[in-house]
């Protein structure tokens, strides 16, 4: 038998998987942070020659120009923090966990796993694994025992190895349907909160589990977290194809001119208001600050200089609300008025990063309210896009509720966003890529149950 079959194999392997340096990169928030990140994970690698990098995000050689809560809506940011990464090809990254009580620490770890993606695939940075340091502190989602089990499995430690570049985690499964709920009998007219981000949010991420409990005679608080100070579509809405005459222009000016901030807010907060009346829910309001608005042609970010002269009205950014806001303060109030049975929440750690923080928002409001004597029941945080998810962390439903039946009446929901330039055929495409043997559901874990816990 010959050895050069074997000799290839071994060269593909070695050269599919180019070492990584003898480096240990610890990435921490603020200065001061990496030494505590670090120890005791490095001291094995120190011993052995290998070169530790300690750095912080803020206020370093790395000029993100943003702040942290936000640098994951910023692609220049997480470049930089990817190029940086590229640059030391290190075989383990540490920095924070996400779900940590301090949401700028989280911020800072959300960042770092986005931006260590970056640098294997479009950097070729050689690289090693990627380690969540395991937060000691009480609060924050990852003090929740239903969140912090599925990160468990990953942990070694002190820390949590969320991705591994040398062995890859394997494609995740296609979602299979979890039980179905159990809901819990309140004694009274079971009420439901789906909480959303951005104007239509609701309908993407639980429409389907809303209406059905609205239909089965719940009462439904429909709840948008932010003011919708960008994302107006109008300008490029046309019922055919558009010319550039058909767009939204000043004088002679070519190109979609976007909606300015004001314009916005009210639209929008008209097409929810048009939505939760295809359920039959109360609307409500939160109006957490976007990161961002439109000012004719320019973006204005939050940490622009031109934020404060321009004061749009709002209660909080929402990438930091979590942390204590106006806004946060409403959402308790809201809790403690409703005293929801069911809260639907988004996903922390979310593709989008205001999708992600509104899941803290409501989690967090949901548990003071609590704390403060409101009889609030469980939180069920939906499972909208799991392979994005954490690498090696795999989230199962806890809950799987079959919305086959609701599906005409998220169309029509969504329908009411005229701004979003709807198309039936469209929103129903994306609805379809969610079914599981020709049946439609929403997925969620159980975040908290204060029925079983007492
Ligand atoms: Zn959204």
């Amino acid at each position: 038998m010959s050895l050069r079959p074997l000799t290839l194999a071994l060269i593909a392997v070695t050269c599919g998987a180019a070492q990584p340096d003898r480096t240990v990169l610890v990435l921490g928030a603020h200065a001061g942070d990496a030494e505590r990140l670090g120890n005791p994970g490095v001291e094995p690698f120190r011993a052995r020659g290998y070169r530790i990098v300690n750095t912080a995000l803020a206020g370093s050689g790395l000029n993100l120009a943003v702040d942290l809560t936000v640098a994951t809506r910023r692609s220049q940011a997480q470049a930089e923090v990817a190029r940086f990464i590229a640059a030391n090809n290190p075989e383990i990254v540490i920095t924070h966990s996400i779900g940590e009580a301090n949401v700028v620490n989280h911020g800072a770890a959300d960042l770092v796993y986005r931006a260590w993606q970056d640098a294997r695939r479009k950097d070729g940075a050689r690289l090693g694994q990627l380690w969540f340091r395991v937060p000691e502190d009480r609060g924050g989602m990852m003090s929740e025992a239903a969140f912090r089990r599925f990160f468990e499995p990953a942990r070694q430690g002190d820390y949590f190895v969320v991705a591994d570049a040398q062995a890859p985690a394997e494609a995740p499964a296609v979602l299979q349907p979890g039980p179905a709920p159990t809901y819990p009998s309140p004694g009274r007219r079971p009420l439901v909160m789906a909480i959303g981000t951005h104007a239509d949010d609701v309908e993407w991420a639980f429409g389907g589990t809303f209406g059905k409990l609205i239909e089965q005679g719940w009462k439904g608080v429909y709840v948008v977290a932010i003011n919708n100070t960008a994302g107006n579509r109008l300008d490029v809405l046309h019922p055919n194809q558009p010319k550039p005459e058909d767009f939204l222009n000043v004088q002679h000016v070519q190109g979609p001119f976007a909606a300015d901030a004001l314009e916005t807010i009210q639209i929008r907060q008209e097409e929810s208001r048009r939505a939760a009346a295809v359920y039959g829910a109360t609307p409500e309001f939160l109006n957490l600050h976007e990161t961002w608005f439109w000012l004719g042609r320019q973006e204005v970010y939050f940490y622009d200089p031109r934020w404060n002269a321009y004061d749009p009205p709002g209660t909080g950014v929402i990438t930091s609300a979590a942390a204590g806001s106006k806004g946060l303060d409403q959402a308790v109030v809201l809790m403690k008025r409703y005293q929801p049975d069911v809260v639907l929440a988004m996903m922390l750690a979310a593709g989008n990063p205001e999708h992600g923080e509104t899941g803290d928002v409501a989690y967090r409001a949901f548990v003071r309210a609590a704390r403060e004597g409101a009889h609030v029941g469980q939180l069920w945080m939906g499972i909208v896009d799991p392979p994005r998810y954490l690498e090696r962390v795999r989230i199962a439903p806890d809950i799987s509720v079959d919305v086959t039946s609701q599906v005409d009446r998220v169309l029509t929901a969504l329908e009411q966003h005229v701004s979003q330039g709807q198309r039936r055929a469209d929103n129903q495409a994306r609805l379809d890529r969610s079914r599981i043997g020709g049946r439609y559901y929403e997925h969620f874990m159980l975040l908290v149950d204060r029925k079983a816990s007492k």
